[in-house]
Order: structure tokens, then sequence, then C-alpha cells
């Protein structure tokens, strides 16, 4: 499938007032968005910083990015034609078969036409007496509609930490999150990379085959269980297709939205033998399933512990060097920072052409011309890779100028903490929506099916507004002080929020901690918000 895109940019007949509904971001929910719109009727535009559809798809093209979550489980599943006719090849997908996805979903549904590209939204302001959004955009347009839904991502603002001498390095530097689109080359290359997340351990071993050398930078070594990748398994695709509905609604009753299985009984209620037995299997069949070896895993430290000594011994097990194997091994909680999901990560420290510096006590000092200099010593380089991460759920909507009532800024409102009501909208900013917005399951679940429920949220949100002669509406105070307060009660009874990750924006300096997603699991949210809606929209305010 080519990515044509751009061809289709301003293709739009609209005038600039005339828009029911903007849309920022043309990932996997602002095309949904854009899709459920049309039905409605809604005049819509997209607009997307990027040249293409596809979002976290489009923009992480480094090698060996792909996803963790089964492809038979991160799918659109709108449309039964959509999920009968298209074929994953893998056990998790490759980025380029999603980012193929993505543009097959576009073009299916024609969606092009109202997307334009290569265009960032840089301001948005209520204005008060129209009761619309004026928008502005990065190549001088200027947009009214009367709803904006912010599909920004949530994971899609690079994280480059500005480390001193970043501008005097002479070589090449990367970012996984903005990878260039035709590849890298590191053969005879000596490579430095920075960091040790899920994008880090997914690149480390193709580029340390590749690499004439490489060095890894870490601070903080992850906990990862194995990803078993192969050829899917075309018999239980078909299986799955035969009944997909049974697939979904078993996913909807577990906490993470993925069906896997979750024994309910207690981690120490069984004893040592049968516990290792336990996780052994979990092990032998890969992937984030490994979570579901005791429910108990993320509420009870003595389980934790032993979740944790088990993926250490594995460690031991499989990297030759004690000392390097000592330094891989995480001491934190497990899945307490996100669980990764990898292929050879720890086999690749065997190899000749890969050294570890631990930086965990010594930050990096400085990008130098010739490289880099940690832990007093220089490293030569010539390419250095930032496997940095994002900041993550506010930071894309932080970065546009969004303006309320009485001009009250987002990013002054969100100052100590992101706060919304149900992660869907915030109080002061009417007929503005987020999708998978802080507050809400997101990142603790298949993101694919959160987004389509927000999506379908906002949508019937939409039509009850017209089909009722509202024109606005606009959570109450109050209804979004008890979330805010409920999200941070529910993060408080989970190990989850209580180490340095990005869920708590520990990652970026300056950034408020709070655990920013909803950890009261998805079906309890489902719950809540068809609650909302059963009771009228109940902790909205409808004018
Ligand atoms: P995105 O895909 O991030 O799209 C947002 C879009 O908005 C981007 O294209 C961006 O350019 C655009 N945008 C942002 N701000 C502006 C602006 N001001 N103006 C114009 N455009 C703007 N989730 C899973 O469930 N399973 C996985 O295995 C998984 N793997 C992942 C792997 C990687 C490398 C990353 C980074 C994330 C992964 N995720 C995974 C999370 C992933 O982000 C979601 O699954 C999903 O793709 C998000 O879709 P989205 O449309 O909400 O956001
Ligand atoms: P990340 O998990 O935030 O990892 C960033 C890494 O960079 C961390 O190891 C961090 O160390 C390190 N780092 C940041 N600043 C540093 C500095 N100044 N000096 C040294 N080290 C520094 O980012 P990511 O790997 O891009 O992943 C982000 C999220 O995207 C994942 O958690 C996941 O949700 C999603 N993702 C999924 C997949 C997948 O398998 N499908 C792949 C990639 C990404 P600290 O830990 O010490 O902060």
């Amino acid at each position: 499938m080519s990515e044509v895109n751009a061809g289709a940019a301003h293709a739009g007949a609209q005038s600039e007032s005339n828009l029911d509904l903007i849309i920022v971001g043309a990932g996997f929910a602002g095309m949904y968005m854009l899709h459920r719109a049309r039905g409605l009727g809604l005049a819509a535009r997209v607009f997307e910083a990027g040249s293409g559809v596809g979002g976290t798809w489009y923009w992480n093209r480094y090698p060996g990015a792909r996803c963790d979550v089964e492809s038979m489980q991160y799918s659109y599943q709108f449309s039964d034609e959509l999920a009968a006719e298209w074929e994953w090849s893998e056990r998790y997908s490759p980025q380029p078969e999603i980012l193929e996805y993505a543009n097959h979903v576009a073009d299916r549904f024609d969606l092009r036409g109202d997307m334009q590209f290569d265009t960032r939204v840089e301001r948005a302001h209520f204005d008060e007496a129209s009761g619309r959004w004026n928008v502005t955009t990065s190549d001088g347009g200027q947009w009214s509609a009367q709803f904006v839904v912010m599909a920004t991502g949530c994971l899609s603002s690079a994280n480059k930490p500005k480390i001193d001498g970043l501008e005097s390095f002479r070589g090449d530097t990367y970012h996984t999150g903005q990878w260039p689109h035709e590849g890298v080359d590191f053969t005879g290359k000596r490579v430095g990379v920075i960091g040790t997340g899920s994008s880090a351990i997914q690149s480390i071993p193709i580029m340390a085959a590749q690499a004439d050398h490489l060095t890894v930078f870490q601070r903080t070594p992850n906990y990862m269980v194995p990803a078993h990748n192969g050829a899917l398994d075309q018999g239980y695709a078909a299986e799955v297709k035969a009944d997909y509905g049974a697939l979904r609604d078993r996913a909807r009753t577990r906490p993470g939205g993925i069906d896997i299985e979750i024994n309910m009984a207690p981690a120490m209620e069984a004893g040592d033998a049968a516990r290792r037995e336990v996780y052994e299997s979990k092990w032998a069949r890969g992937g984030f399933g490994f979570m579901g070896a005791y429910g108990d895993l993320m509420l009870d430290q003595a389980a934790n512990d032993t979740a944790a000594e088990f993926v250490r011994g594995k460690i031991r097990d499989v990297v030759d060097d004690p000392d390097v194997a000592d330094l891989l091994s995480p001491h934190n909680i497990f899945g307490c920072k996100r669980l990764c999901v990898d292929t050879n990560y720890w086999q690749t420290y065997n190899r000749s052409n890969v050294k570890l510096i631990d930086v965990s006590e010594e930050p990096i000092e400085r990008l130098t011309p010739g490289g880099l200099r940690a832990r007093g010593e220089d490293f030569e380089f010539d390419a250095i890779v930032f496997a940095t991460g994002f900041d993550a759920m506010t930071g894309a909507l932080l970065r546009i100028d969004i303006q309320g009532v009485g001009g009250e800024k987002l990013v002054d409102k969100w100052a100590e903490g992101p706060k919304s009501y149900l992660g869907l909208s915030v109080a002061g900013f009417p007929n503005l929506f987020t999708v998978t917005g802080p507050g809400s399951p997101s990142v603790l679940t298949n993101m694919l099916p959160s987004i389509e429920q927000h999506v379908n949220w906002i949508s019937d949100c939409l039509d009850y507004i017209r089909q009722h002669g509202h024109a606005q509406i606009n959570p109450e105070a109050v209804a979004e002080e008890d979330w805010v307060a409920h999200v941070r009660e529910t993060a408080g009874l989970s190990l989850r929020a209580t180490c340095s990750s990005w869920y708590v924006g520990a990652n970026i300096p300056g950034k408020p901690r709070v655990f920013m997603p909803y950890m009261g699991g998805y079906p309890a949210y489902l719950e809540k918000c068809a609650e909302v809606v059963e009771n009228g929209y109940q902790g909205f305010a409808l004018t």
C-alpha cells in the first residue's frame, strides 16, 4: 500500500468558519473520529503534523518497532468487513504492517479528503460570544468549529533530554519516535544508545547486529517478558475471526482490555515449586499474559517480589557475564514501569561488539564533538540514538496553546497535574474532548479498543447534543474534582504508582508527579462511562 497522503492536503471545500468539528491528529483516534463524525453528518476536518495517517506507527519507524499486544487484538472493531478482510502476518505486528493497515483504513473509508497533513495545530481558543473554538494552524490557517477533539496521542511528544553539548556532536543523532523514513544503515558505525525502555529493547538487538560497535547507556534496567514472536498461526486467526465478538467481549472484562487469562488466586498461597511452574508456563507462552500469572502481582509486594526474582533468574540464565547480568537486573517493582516484551534483548549483551554503561549514579555528563562523556570517560560515536521516550499523556496537549472560558489556559489549569472528567473532557473547556486523555485507562490498556470506546462515547454525545438542541457541553467542576480524586485514590491501591515512571511524569524534569492514567480497570471505567450517559450525561452541564 502506498502512502499517498500529502496529495489530499487542503482538499476540503469548507470555508473557514462552517466546520462543526476540528480533529487534531490522524492516528487511529483521529481517523476513527472522522469516520464517526461523517456518519453523524458533521462537517469535520483533521489536522495532522505528519505527512500521513497512522500516528505512532507513522513516526516510530526505528528498527524492530512492533506492537506488543497480539495482532488479533490490536485492530479496530467498528467494521466487521474490515476485521474479516485484513490479514496480519505475525503474532505481534511489525510497524510497517500496522502503518499499512492504517493506510488501508484511510483508503477503505475514504478519509483523506477531510485531512490536512503537514499542519500542526498551534492554538485553540474558546470564544464565549460565539460558543465556538478558534483554531490556528502552523500554515497560518484560522479555523473555527463548534467542537474540537484532541486525538493528539499519549505517546506522541518526543522527549529528547537537554544534555549539555547536544549541538556540539558532529555525528548523526536520532530519536526513536522521529525515525527517518528512509531508514538508517548503521553498518560499520560506532553507535551509542541512550535509554533502555520498550523502544530501546526492540531496536538494540537489531542495531547491534548491524553496527560495528554499540554502547548502551542505561539509567534504569527494565523487566521484560519474551515475545516468542513468529508467523501468525492462520488456524488461530480463522478461529478468532469466526467469532471475533467473543474475543472482544472477553477482553472487555479484563483490567487491561486484553484477552489474557488471569489467575485470581493469591501468589503467596502457592508453594514455591507450584508458583515457579505457573511462571514458567506463562514465560513459555510469552507476552503480557505473564501479568495474569497471579491477580495480585501489582497489589501485594511479596507476590511482586516472587515475579521480580523469577525474571532476574532468567537474566542470569541468559547473560554470560555475571557482572553484566547484575547490571541488567532491575530491583524496582516488577511491572511498575511499563513491562517490555522482548526478542533477544538480554542475549545481545553476550555479543563482543556490545557494551553496557551504567549511568544510574552519575548522569551522562555531556555530548562532545566526537561522541559522549559519561562516568569520566569519553566515548567516540558516529551516531547517537535517543531511545528516551515521550512527554507522555499531557505533552502533546500542552504543546498547543489551549484556552477555555475566561481565557483560562490549560497549561495553568494542569500546573499541578492533569484534571479532567473521565479523561474525556475538562471543566471550563466546553465542547472540547480528549481521546484517551489523562484520567482514563488509556496507556494501561490495549489502546485501540480504548480509543474506539472514547470515540464512540464522544460521537454519541455529539449526536445527543444535536438531537436535544443543546449548544454546549461542559463538565461540572465538582464532577471533575470527584473523578480526579477517584483516579488518585485508585492509583494509590496499586504498587504501580510508587516508582519513577513516565506514568507519573518522572521522566520529564519539572513535570508534576501525578499518576496520570486511571487504574480502576477497564471494566469499571466502561461501566462509569455508560452510567454517565444513562443518567443523562451526569456530571455535565448541557446548555
Ligand atoms: P497517535 O498515534 O500518537 O497519533 C496522534 C497524532 O496526533 C500524531 O500523528 C501526531 O503527529 C498528531 N498531533 C499531535 N499533536 C498535534 C498538533 N498539535 N497538531 C497536529 N497534529 C498533532 N499501544 C498498544 O495498545 N499496544 C502496543 O503494542 C503499543 N505499542 C506502541 C509502540 C510505540 C513505539 C509507541 C510510541 C506506542 C505504542 N502504543 C501501543 C501506544 C500507541 O500510541 C497507541 O496504541 C495508538 O497508536 C495511539 O493512537 P492515537 O491516534 O491516540 O495517537
Ligand atoms: P521510555 O519507556 O520512557 O524509556 C526511555 C528510556 O530512556 C528509559 O530507559 C529512561 O531511563 C531513559 N532516559 C531518558 N532520559 C535519559 C537521560 N537523560 N539519561 C539516560 N537515560 C535516559 O520510552 P520508550 O522506550 O520510547 O517507550 C515509551 C512507551 O511507548 C512504552 O512504555 C510503551 O507504552 C510504548 N512503546 C511500546 C512498544 C512496544 O513494544 N509495542 C515499543 C516502544 C514503545 P529511566 O527509566 O531511568 O527514566
